[in-house]
């Protein structure tokens, strides 16, 4: 497509994250096929769909931990599928963990210290002379997801649900213009769901983050996500607002079963 052509089809505003045609196969498995959505900066979209629908695989194949076979990830209008996944989080996208990646020994603080230390290049040896580095930058941080008062807490200590704020504290320190959050709710109870995806709409709308997660409990899809994609057997089956995939007799057939969407 000629430069002229493809500006003129260019929206008003390049979205954050452009999903375009991905397609990746695991031997004869067709894991994700020609899959296309976008993310817009201010907005969280959830992927969802049955168990091996793709929703990881997509993920990967944006974070870099998998080269697509076909297809492109543009990060506001820039490539950036086949890279290593180090370069990725380089260019602005950092990812929540479905098994939280603290370190249990080290307080609350001082896992936000390192992780700040680590996004500004410093080296992992150097992490005694710089136990006093970051500290305010970090409280700043932990201060946004309700956890300045537990900083000097071993993150050993801490309630499930403080674990998980604490790791978005640590995604935010690579400064990310784009969350991905690979089912950041599981294991956690009803209340504790929806405090961490309202924390996590807080973050995507004061820092107009754009956020992609995927999620099991269909109440916190229905009362968070803008926009819900729907795949099964790795192809986008439905997708639009929580109100227009929920009367989708497609997803409904496939997927929801008997669940009914109710106001928010
Ligand atoms: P979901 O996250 O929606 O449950 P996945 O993306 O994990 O789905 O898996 C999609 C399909 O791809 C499944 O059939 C799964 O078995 C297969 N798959 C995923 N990762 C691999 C892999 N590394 N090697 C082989 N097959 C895989
Ligand atoms: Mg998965």
């Amino acid at each position: 497509m000629s430069q002229a052509t493809s500006s003129s089809l260019q929206h008003h505003q390049t979205a954050l994250l452009q999903v375009q045609g991905l397609s990746r196969a695991f031997g004869g498995v067709q894991a994700v096929s020609n899959v296309s959505f976008d993310v817009h900066a201010g907005q969280m979209l959830a992927l969802i769909g049955p168990n091996g629908a793709g929703k990881s695989t997509c993920f990967n194949l944006i974070n870099g931990q998998l080269k697509p076979d076909h297809g492109r990830v543009l990060l506001h209008g820039r490539r950036v599928d086949g890279l290593a996944p180090r370069r990725i989080w380089r260019h602005g996208v950092g990812r929540t963990f479905q098994i939280p990646a603290l370190f249990l020994s080290m307080t609350v603080c001082e896992n936000v210290q390192l992780a700040l230390a680590s996004w500004h290049g410093r080296n992992w040896r150097l992490w005694r002379p710089l136990r006093s580095q970051f500290k305010e930058e970090a409280l700043a941080l932990l201060s946004r997801v309700d956890m300045a008062a537990q900083a000097n807490r071993p993150c050993a200590e801490l309630a499930y649900g403080d674990i998980k704020r604490v790791e978005l504290a640590v995604a935010l320190a690579g400064e990310p213009r784009l969350l991905l959050m690979d089912e950041p709710t599981a294991g956690m109870a009803r209340e504790e769901r929806h405090a961490l995806m309202s924390l996590t709409r807080k973050l995507t709308r004061e820092n107009q983050l754009g956020v992609l997660f995927t999620e099991h409990s269909l109440d916190v899809v229905f009362a968070h996500a803008d926009q819900i994609v729907v795949l099964a057997s790795g192809e986008v089956i439905a997708r639009g607002q929580p109100h227009e995939v929920a009367a989708s007799t497609e997803v409904q057939r496939v997927y929801l079963g008997g669940f009914r969407l109710e106001p928010r």
